[in-house]
């Protein structure tokens, strides 16, 4: 059971400007603040722009509960750590939640210093705080791109941010792996969804480990309809020692499973424990 503040009580909400508003429209509620972990900038290690340089935001809680999660979403401490300058590993720390305008200007000082991809989006769940990313990601396109990192569980939340989402980067959660119940539905609906906006690009990340079956992977062809999203295999690593213990053959298996349907399939692990980077 969940013991963490629902994300909604991190909002401050600021009401209308206008004051002779006596009613308060939803529209009028802009959400100003939320709980980060972290902000830095390092490698993308997963997915199909491994490689790539990008800031991270790693926003704090999650709904979920994967076995394999390596950033357990314990509450914040109160505080943010902030990278001073990109790639230094030197950080300073600032109170949470963050406002937009504060995180803006860390996003600011970090890219004018190094030039960068994109900003990811992370977690945690960062769609838990639809409303404080709708409101930052428009600002955040006037220099770069947004990147989506995602469980792909929370559909209506991603209605807030889509129009201003130039990549999603959307799990299909097993429950071999994760020990999840399945999602299906909500997966369904927030592929459908994500797919529906010519301009931003998706594809889907999958965990995968010696338990998992073949009826867990031909879920996942009946969640992506369009047989052109790039689908990634991550072979689940050891929380431990960063290793893959699956057996090739099985490895094999599962790609060639998704090849029969999906035109770009690749199996990529998570490189930026290879690089010990963050
Ligand atoms: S969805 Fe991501 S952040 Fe949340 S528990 Fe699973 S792996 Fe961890």
């Amino acid at each position: 059971m969940h013991t963490h503040p629902t994300p909604q009580l991190w909002y401050r909400l600021m009401v209308s400007s206008d004051p002779t508003s006596s009613a308060l429209p939803p529209e009028a509620l802009r959400p100003l603040e939320a709980p980060v972990q972290e902000v830095f900038s390092s490698i993308q290690g997963e997915g199909v722009y491994v490689g790539k340089r990008q800031i991270f935001i790693r926003f704090a809680h999650c709904h979920l509960k994967c076995h394999y999660c390596d950033t357990p979403m314990t509450t914040p401490s109160g505080q943010c750590q902030v990278e001073t300058n990109p790639g230094s590993s030197e950080f300073k720390h600032l109170e949470n939640p963050l406002s937009i305008d504060s995180l803006l200007t860390v996003l600011n000082d970090l890219y004018q210093t190094a030039p960068h991809h994109s900003i990811s989006f992370t977690g945690g769940e960062p769609l838990l705080y639809h409303l404080f990313l709708k409101e930052l990601f428009p600002q955040v396109r006037r220099f770069t791109q947004t990147y989506l990192e995602t469980s792909g569980t929370q559909p209506e939340n991603l209605v807030s941010v889509l129009n201003h989402t130039d990549m999603i980067a959307m799990d299909i959660k097993l429950p071999s792996t994760t020990g999840e119940p399945q999602r299906l539905e909500d997966h369904r609906r927030f592929y459908q969804l994500a797919a529906s906006r010519l301009e931003t690009q998706v594809f889907i990340k999958l965990v995968f480990n010696a338990t998992t079956t073949d009826e867990e992977i031909h879920t996942v062809a009946d969640i992506v309809t369009n047989r052109k999203t790039p689908i990634i295999l991550q072979p689940e690593t050891c929380l431990t020692d960063n290793t893959v213990t699956l057996d090739h053959r099985r490895m094999v298996e599962i790609e060639t499973l998704l090849t029969k349907v999906f035109q770009d399939v690749r199996v990529i692990p998570q490189t930026h424990k290879m690089l010990n980077v963050l």
